[in-house]
C-alpha cells in the first residue's frame, strides 16, 4: 500500500481523499493516513499530495509511518 508520512501534519489540503478511488483515507489526530488493507496501490494520489508526503510502502526507512498509518486507521474516522 502507499503509506502518508510527516509532511502531512497540519497540511490543509486534501487532494489525495479526493482522488483516491477506493476511500482509504482515514483522518487521524494531525494528518491523514491510508488504510493498509484498503489502499490497492493504484498510485493515484501521490502525485496530488501537495506536500509530497505520500510514499509507497517499498521506500526505504518507512517502519514508523507504516505503523502509525495502520494503526490510526482503525481508530479514526473515514474522510
Ligand atoms: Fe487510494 Fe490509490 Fe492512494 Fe491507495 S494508492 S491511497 S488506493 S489513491
Amino acid at each position: 500500500p502507499y503509506v502518508v508520512t510527516e509532511n502531512c501534519i497540519k497540511c490543509k489540503y486534501m487532494d489525495c481523499v479526493e482522488v483516491c478511488p477506493v476511500d482509504c483515507f482515514y483522518e487521524g489526530e494531525n494528518m491523514l493516513v491510508i488504510h493498509p488493507d484498503e489502499c490497492i496501490d493504484c498510485g493515484v494520489c501521490e502525485p496530488e499530495c501537495p506536500a509530497a508526503a505520500i510514499k509507497p510502502d517499498t521506500e526505504e526507512n518507512l517502519d514508523q509511518w507504516l505503523k502509525l498509518n495502520a494503526d490510526m486507521a482503525q481508530i479514526w474516522p473515514n474522510v
